[in-house]
């Protein structure tokens, strides 16, 4: 039991993203493993590592799903702004929000709860 429960909701969290996990708590803000990252709920692949990128806000950031099919957008006004909020499009589970300061490509920042998210790490090849 090395994982510490998700606190949802922590009151006075300045960082103002809203998202249910604590920044710099989840499981794979930091992780560099190579693979792909599946859906928790359903286990559709949602995003590989070589889009994922360290955004410093202590939440996995991707500038870039597998497929933008697999990717349910969704307007968020909750806390008093407008955001959008992705959801898996084959469960429906809610993964994070997507925001539109992040690298090129895309010029987009997935920014998902690990919580939301299960690496399905590579096989180390050659
Ligand atoms: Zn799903």
């Amino acid at each position: 039991m090395a994982r510490q429960a998700v606190i949802r909701s922590v009151p006075g969290a300045a960082s103002g993203q809203g998202t249910t996990e604590r920044a710099f708590t989840g499981e794979y803000w930091d992780t560099k493993t190579q693979g792909t990252y599946r859906c928790a709920g359903c286990g559709e692949e949602l995003f590989s590592s070589d889009t994922k990128f360290e955004s410093e806000s202590g939440w996995p950031s991707f500038f870039q799903p597998l497929d933008p099919s697999t990717i349910e957008e969704k307007e968020d006004k909750t806390f008093g702004m407008v955001r959008t909020e992705i959801k898996c499009a084959k469960c429906g589970g809610h993964l994070g929000h997507v925001f539109d300061d992040g690298p090129n490509p895309t010029g987009l920042r997935y920014c998902i709860n690990s919580a939301s998210l299960d690496l399905d790490e590579a096989e180390p090849s050659g």
